[in-house]
């Protein structure tokens, strides 16, 4: 056997990933289980993108790209910026990757020296502990609770913050608690970070569009910490294009060239034929999207709804993303047949072997409270996977 690297050997494998490959494993053997784990749109990339790339395949456009991306692409997302978050980044201040998670490990790579502290805001989404970890970081979690909404207080922001704290990363909307911060919270974070400014934040608003309540927000807004902020999107969540792989950050011209610099070693610029297609999706007005959000959001209300009948859930009314992240801590030390659910985990394992439902556990994402549900499916599908859920739970005593 060969001996793997201390750095692999230190990192987990990505609990979504792992939850979606099982219930595709226990599908194939004929089990009838319900995926809710993966944080995927269940609707088809819009026409009008398939068609761009398409085109852009018999264009021969077929051919290594610049790093950073098409310059076409950069402006496109330039402009879009501009029009949907009220963003300056000239097409040199941005870097198209192969998804938003490529996006962050570069980022993360090219700001992190071992040793350094890196602010995490929790529940945070899974590959975040990773990828600072791979990165020679430290981790510093900063517990959001279910009582706040799972936002951070400016407070709890200042008070984590020490001389060997490099950089601060979340998502808002947020993988996994639906939960969006307001400008007034953003304007107040800023007033911590701008305190401190060799402090590095990355705001991933990969959800933007995905926002039931109110306009979406970016950190990046406030003059006095926009070279502070890397603002991290991509396709995969509004325009249904996980499969794609295209992700993209606003910057300092020094950060987006650091990550280009990355970037050239380890891939190059991604998929010739995806950036054509994502020129279409940037040019397009998110107007469109309308249907799509709404769906998400009969979708929530259906499992809040069912939720708020299984006696002993708690939840937040997630205002973005399509995520419900329940906290389920009434059910742990309950047991069902003399199997005792003593973590999240076993909780979530039980309702997979018993329910055949996928969900993730909440201790993925920092939070052992919780369980997380992607309600990125039909309501039909949702109304069947929510009776399964209170059906098991329900025999828990
Ligand atoms: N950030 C967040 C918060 C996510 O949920 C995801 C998962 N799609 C990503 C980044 C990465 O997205 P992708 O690599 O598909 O662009
Ligand atoms: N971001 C999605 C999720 O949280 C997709 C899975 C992944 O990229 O890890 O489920």
């Amino acid at each position: 056997m060969i001996e793997l690297s201390d750095r692999l050997n230190a990192m987990e494998e990505s609990a979504t990933i792992a939850m979606s490959r099982k219930s595709r494993e226990l599908r194939a053997e004929g089990k009838d289980v319900i995926s809710l784990s993966l944080g995927e749109p269940d609707f088809d990339t819009p026409d009008f993108i398939k068609d761009a790339a398409v085109q852009a395949m018999k264009d021969n456009f077929t051919t290594y790209t610049p790093v950073p991306g098409y310059e076409d692409l950069r402006q496109a997302i330039s402009n879009k910026f501009k029009r949907d978050n009220g963003l300056n980044y000239e097409p040199n201040q941005i870097v198209v990757s192969t998804g938003a998670k490529q996006s962050l490990a570069n980022i993360v790579l090219s700001v992190v020296n071992n040793g350094d502290e890196v602010i995490i805001p929790a529940p945070y989404w899974v590959s975040y502990l990773e990828i600072v970890k791979v990165s020679e970081g430290v981790p510093v979690i900063v517990n959001a609770g279910i009582e706040n909404d799972f936002k951070i207080t400016p407070a709890q922001l200042e008070a984590a913050i020490t001389p060997k704290t490099k950089l601060m990363m979340f998502s808002t909307p947020c993988n996994p608690t639906g939960s969006v911060y307001s400008k007034e919270e953003l304007r107040a974070l800023a007033d911590v970070i701008k305190k401190y400014p060799n402090l590095v934040v990355i705001s991933d608003e990969i959800y933007e569009h995905i926002n039931f309540t109110s306009k979406h927000s970016s950190l990046a807004q406030f003059e006095d910490v926009y070279e502070q902020i890397v603002t991290v999107n991509g396709v995969s969540k509004a325009w249904a294009m996980t499969g794609w792989r295209l992700g993209y950050i606003g910057a300092s011209k020094q950060i987006a060239d650091a990550c280009t610099k990355i970037q050239g070693q380890f891939t190059s610029g991604t998929c010739s034929i995806t950036q054509k297609a994502a020129i279409a999706a940037m040019d397009a007005d998110p107007v469109v999207l309308k249907d799509m959000i709404g769906a998400f959001e009969s979708r929530r209300l259906l499992v809040l709804n069912a939720l708020e009948k299984i006696e002993g859930v708690k939840t937040n009314i997630p205002e973005g993303a399509f995520y419900v992240f329940p906290d389920i801590s009434y059910f742990i030390g309950k047991s069902v047949n003399g199997k005792v659910m003593n973590t999240g985990s076993d909780l979530c394992m039980y309702l997979l072997e018993h329910a055949n439902v996928a969900l993730v556990t909440g201790e993925a994402f920092g939070d052992s409270n919780c369980i997380r549900i992607s309600y990125a499916a039909s309501e039909e599908t949702l109304t069947e996977a929510m009776s399964r859920i209170k059906g098991a739970l329900e025999k828990l005593k």
